[in-house]
């Protein structure tokens, strides 16, 4: 009798201890929130709770900085002063905005204009809300306006727009950058163990301890549904696809990703995914992907060392880079 309740006693203290413990190494602290007009979501683990929650407002001042400096809809950013001022002569922006200027223009040239950021000097005229979309005429007109070439990076971070009416739009690669950034701003702290997602952006700080995140690959026609889940760690991901901002009119969807070349939305992919070492290049590279189609898209990625695809084509069929086929 005494020996049992002994025991049942001890093992309450060591229930009580290991909990104690836990709650001493550290906890798991998560916090969705709204930026750059879509969904965000970090998780941490941290040793301390006042600086986990410290670390989870901090990336979300990050997110909110880079959308302040970035965002075309908020006038006194710099990407907004580009497009009023920089058709006129050449204007001065931070050294954070310029490299990611020269990002950019690396992939632009990559990619022969697949990915083009001055995209927006016909995307502009694009209302998915409303089912706007450029008559005929206005699209003729715009679309000579759509040349990465038209963006000169000048000495001392100047930016000079080499026609009037080109306008650029970094929807493409801000979100994954900023995501890209956060990540640093936890690894600097000394988190070991994180996950930033914003809309289709995903980085994984090393693992979920002990075992690896998943990230679901969303069912491009179904919003509750998922066609893959990947196991990552300390890696990128991201996704795009023909379902976030879009309307159908006649039969044909037009949405948020738009050929250089036609000023239009490529049709023959629903979603591509490209997995990398961080989200500001798998968030490029999976836009320029949708635009390169199943076929261009494919042999362009199996050239980027790091880096691998999974397409669905419209008739709903996954496509694998060789990297992930087995
Ligand atoms: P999301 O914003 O849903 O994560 P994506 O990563 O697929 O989507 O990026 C789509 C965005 O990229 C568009 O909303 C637009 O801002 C921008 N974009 C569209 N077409 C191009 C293009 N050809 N080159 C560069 N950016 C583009
Ligand atoms: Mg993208």
């Amino acid at each position: 009798m005494h020996i049992i309740r002994f025991t049942v006693t001890f093992s309450f203290f060591l229930l009580i201890s290991a909990v104690l413990c836990s709650n001493a190494l550290g906890q798991w602290q998560r916090m969705p929130f709204q930026t750059m007009g879509t969904q965000a979501y970090v998780e941490l683990w941290a040793e301390d709770d006042k600086r986990g929650k410290d670390l989870l407002v901090a990336v979300q001042n990050e997110f909110e900085r880079i959308n302040q400096l970035m965002s075309p809809y908020i006038d006194s950013s710099e990407l907004s002063l580009l497009n009023r001022e920089a058709a006129d002569g050449p204007v001065t922006v931070s050294a954070e905005l310029y490299q990611l200027l020269q990002q950019a223009e690396q992939l632009a040239t990559l990619s022969d204009g697949a990915f083009d950021i001055s995209f927006a000097s016909v995307g502009f005229s694009y209302d998915y809300r409303q089912h706007i979309k450029p008559s005929t005429e206005l699209l003729d007109t715009q679309r000579p306006l759509i040349n990465y070439r038209h963006i000169k990076l000048l000495a001392d971070n100047q930016v000079q727009f080499a026609k009037a009416g080109v306008k650029i739009d970094l929807g493409g690669i801000a979100k994954g950058y900023a995501v890209e950034q956060a990540i640093d701003l936890l690894a600097e702290a000394g988190v070991k163990h994180a996950l930033v997602t914003a809309g289709g952006d995903t980085r994984l700080l090393g693992d979920k301890r002990g075992r690896p995140w998943l990230v679901a690959i969303k069912h491009p026609r179904k919003s509750d549904d998922i066609v893959a889940q990947l196991p990552l760690t300390n890696s990128a991901i991201s996704t795009s696809g023909d379902y976030e901002r879009f309307f159908i009119e006649d039969g044909v969807r037009y949405h948020h990703i738009l050929d250089p070349k036609s000023g239009q939305s490529p049709s023959g992919l629903m979603s591509v995914t490209v997995l990398g070492p961080d989200t500001t290049r798998t968030d490029a590279l999976s836009t320029t992907l949708f635009v390169m189609g199943l076929e261009r898209g494919m042999a362009f990625i199996e050239q980027q060392t790091q880096f691998e695809a999974i397409f669905i084509s419209s008739e709903h069929q996954l496509y694998f880079s060789s990297g992930l086929a087995q």
